[in-house]
């Protein structure tokens, strides 16, 4: 047992090592990078898409993206008219530090200002690996219930960022919202949340405010 446990933190420290190295490189370019994390189907994608289209020509934008299988999501990230860098992880079901870096490196991070890392859809791992961006991001969505808080709460202790998302089906789900933030609260309390729907747009301006807010702050940490 104490073996198994002195391996996990070798790789976890030798994860944060090359995060460090990640961060160095996005602070020296002067790009936000997020991490955007959720479970499978919560609206990462989506987010990136209404994202993407609405700081076109405001900000230089990059995703990158972490699927088991398939480019389906950097497709959909390239088409609303992102700089897409797909990473397949071959079956693992997180990003980690030296997958970003990989991919780090097929970018010009000197002409960006955001860079979106889509990762593994998943509420377990991806809490675990840093990145190296400068802030996590988690879409939690009305249908996957209010529980979810008191049920991951890993996920949501470690997050700066909490979206909502698919406010448009509250009518139609049982979501008690009162239930699901005083679990919220209890973990990662004043939280910077957004109730958005992708769908429609509802809430969504706050939400790039804050985008752009963050990356102005980005650039003028930059060296
Ligand atoms: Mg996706
Ligand atoms: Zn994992």
């Amino acid at each position: 047992m104490p073996q198994r446990v002195a391996v996990v933190e070798n790789i976890l420290g030798a994860n944060d090592r090359l995060a460090d190295e990640n961060r160095a490189r996005l602070d020296a370019a002067g790009v936000l990078g997020l991490n955007l994390m959720a479970s499978p189907g919560a609206g990462k994608t989506s987010l990136i898409e209404h994202t993407v289209r609405a700081l076109a020509g405001r900000l230089r934008l990059a995703v990158i993206d972490g699927d088991i299988a398939t480019s389906l999501d950097a497709d959909r990230a390239a088409a609303a008219g992102a700089t897409a860098v797909q990473i397949n992880t071959g079956g693992e079901c997180h990003l980690d530090a030296v997958m970003v870096q990989g991919a780090l490196g097929q970018l010009d991070l000197t002409g960006l200002d955001l860079l979106i890392v889509e990762n593994v859809g998943n509420l377990v791992c991806p809490a675990s690996f840093r990145l190296g961006t400068h802030h996590s991001v988690l879409i939690a969505s009305v249908p996957e219930g209010d529980d979810k808080p008191y049920k991951y709460p890993g996920m949501y202790r470690g997050v700066d960022v909490l979206l909502i998302n698919k406010t448009d089906l509250l009518p139609y789900v049982t979501f008690d919202m009162a239930r699901f933030r005083q679990g919220v609260e209890i973990l990662n309390p004043g939280v910077r949340t957004f109730a958005v729907s992708c769908r429609t747009g509802e809430g969504l301006p706050a939400w790039l405010d804050w985008v752009q807010a963050a990356a102005a702050e980005g650039r003028r940490g930059a060296a």
